[in-house]
């Protein structure tokens, strides 16, 4: 069926035209009788490619690709545009998950710049009376703010892999800072809505006017403090922001909250990226690659694709109750080893290789029937498990970031970044604002059985998280450089969007328009307002427990082909994808 689909794709693009130019032609299907929910563009390009959630962000990085930079550098620009004009998702303020193939080594590398707890973090950081406090308490607080890591990240990965200077990367989102920027309708609408933003008087003072209205869908906001904070550090390197007055006003703004938080400068000065061994996968006839934990995200994909290998998945349409019950089955199981297992590998012993064992797979996978959806999918015992405690964490709100990008020399990529909540604590520094990426632990530390949970609040410990920044590699060649924002169902964005390039043959932007569905171990979901509304009947007389969800994903992608380059921007949010 989806064969038609793919056969007229011959479009263009290039970094100086507007968007609508751009995207070229629409591919020659109707969208709807597809069963896709969304439709946009396919961006072709022969070059290189970038793909980001912010149209400015995208541009920045498409004209230092255009000017010979590497796709390293590309990445640094639009993160700190997005800094600015997306300032609800990331930031030097949080932390990030980096994944990049390297071609002059034709090494793939992965960079982990989580943020850590402080050294005096304690199991109970956000209990009252031995139970877990509210969601929103914890967030908008002090003790939420981990030591930021995208600078630290950022730095290793242009140490490593960059070409231009490091300064002339922080030129665009210096330059729209000090000149100013449209505020967008997604920016609007998260700053109308978000009364705890309004209560840090820091950020009220920038984010909102005098009669604490949101700025107005246009409205152009400067940011002279953020531009001087990117200068310094565009100046003096990373130093200038984890030692001296940068730092010692993070310190002092997270102890002076009405929850005060226990970040020290020594935490800030101790802080280091980490460089590690990515983990990859074989599938079909290709290599899956992310980074390895404290992420969770890539470890859960590849097991939710191993074990979807073993069902007849790829046969059915996209949009169809065999496709929601494979897949949010396939979630279940690999949702249950997630929250049992999976923390910061220098704290628990996450038994990675017996979780993507293709044995342990096919066993997890005879778990699956074919008619009757099993409930809540109980851990499985992978080679080399230890006893574990998980506590399975509520559904996140909107934020965070994806940053794909290719250049003309090969190299690719993938960077999902965050301050974890829209806003994050909420807590307004020299014109950025800090994480609550903290609220990534389990907030209890045991489970009702009594067992320590491995992802636990322990001092300098990175908090699990989920993104999943992954590249597909085919002889050993990137073919899709791939990611999202959304929380823990990333998972299922990313997993979704691999299954739809690589086995259900959609070009990257019909892959990325499907309507989302799947599990986390608890209700089959489906997305609000989409035609899997129609499937809801017949998934629930197999035993589904559906229920109708915002999917907020922002995926960002690049497939890679003999004819070149395609990209494709989520149409949930407002990014873009550029080539030339
Ligand atoms: N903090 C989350 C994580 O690291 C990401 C939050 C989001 O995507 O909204 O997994």
């Amino acid at each position: 069926m989806f064969g038609v689909l793919l056969s007229s794709a011959v479009l263009t693009g290039c970094i100086s035209t507007e968007p609508e130019r751009l995207a070229g032609h629409h591919e020659d299907i109707n969208p709807e009788a597809a069963g896709l929910s969304v439709a946009r563009q396919v961006v072709h390009a022969k070059h290189y490619m970038a793909s980001t959630a912010n149209p400015l962000a995208t541009r920045a990085a498409a004209q230092v690709l255009a000017e010979g930079g590497q796709a390293a550098d590309a990445v640094i620009a639009a993160q700190m545009v997005l800094n600015l004009v997306e300032p609800q998702s990331s930031g030097i303020g949080g932390g990030a998950f980096i994944i990049s193939y390297e071609a002059a080594t034709q090494r793939v590398r992965t960079y982990d710049g989580r943020e850590t707890a402080p050294a005096h973090a304690h199991a109970d950081r956000f209990m009252r009376d031995g139970h877990a406090l509210p969601f929103p308490e914890a967030v908008n607080s002090g003790r939420s703010v981990g030591v930021p890591g995208v600078l630290r990240a950022l730095a290793m990965l242009h140490q490593d892999q960059g070409g231009l200077p490091w300064a002339r990367l922080f030129e665009p989102a210096i330059d729209l800072a000090r000149e100013g920027f449209e505020v967008s309708p997604r920016l609007h609408g998260l700053l109308a809505d978000n009364q705890a933003l309004r209560a840090q008087s820091a950020a009220a003072r920038y984010f909102y006017d005098a009669q604490g209205r949101a700025w107005p869908v246009g409205h152009k906001l400067v940011n002279p403090a953020l531009a001087d904070t990117l200068s310094q550090i565009a100046d003096d390197g990373p130093d200038a922001f984890y030692q001296g007055p940068i730092a010692q006003d993070i310190v002092a703004a997270v102890a002076a909250h009405t929850v005060p938080g226990d970040l020290t400068l020594e935490d800030m000065r101790a802080y280091r990226a980490i460089e590690r061994k990515p983990l990859c996968m074989p599938y079909r006839a290709y290599v899956l690659c992310g980074p390895p934990p404290p992420s969770s995200g890539p470890l859960a994909v590849m097991q939710m694709l191993g074990i979807l290998s073993h069902t007849p998945i790829a046969q059915a349409a996209p949009v169809s109750v065999e496709a929601v019950h494979y897949f949010s089955e396939a979630g279940r199981l690999a949702f249950a080893d997630r929250d049992a297992y999976v923390a910061d590998p220098q704290f628990a012993d996450v038994p990675v290789q017996g979780l993507l064992d293709p044995a342990y797979l096919a066993v997890r996978a005879r778990l699956i029937r074919p008619d009757r959806a099993m409930g809540v999918a109980p851990a499985g015992s992978p080679p080399g498990a230890p006893e574990a405690g998980g506590h399975p964490r509520g559904i996140e709100p909107p934020s965070t970031t994806q940053i794909s990008v290719v250049d003309r020399y090969g190299n690719a990529v993938s960077m999902t970044s965050s301050i974890e909540g829209a806003f994050g604590s909420k807590i307004f520094v020299r014109g950025f604002l800090l994480n609550n990426q903290l609220t990534d632990f389990s907030f209890l530390d045991v489970d009702a059985q009594g067992h320590p949970v491995v992802n636990r609040v322990e001092p300098l410990k990175r908090p699990r998280s989920s993104m999943s920044p992954m590249l597909v590699l085919r002889d050993g060649h990137p073919m899709m450089v791939i990611g999202s924002p959304g929380g823990s169902a990333i998972i299922q964005y990313v997993a979704q969007t691999i299954l739809g390039v690589l086995d259900w043959h959609l070009n990257i932007q019909q892959a990325m328009d499907l309507p989302h569905y799947g599990s986390r171990n608890r209700d089959t979901e489906i997305e609000r307002g989409t035609r899997l509304q129609a499937l809801a009947g017949p998934l629930r007389a197999m035993g589904h427990t559906v229920r109708e969800v915002d999917f907020p994903s922002g995926l960002q992608g690049i497939v890679i082909d003999r004819n070149g380059l395609e990209g494709g921007a989520d149409p949930r949010r407002e990014g873009l994808a550029l080539g030339g």
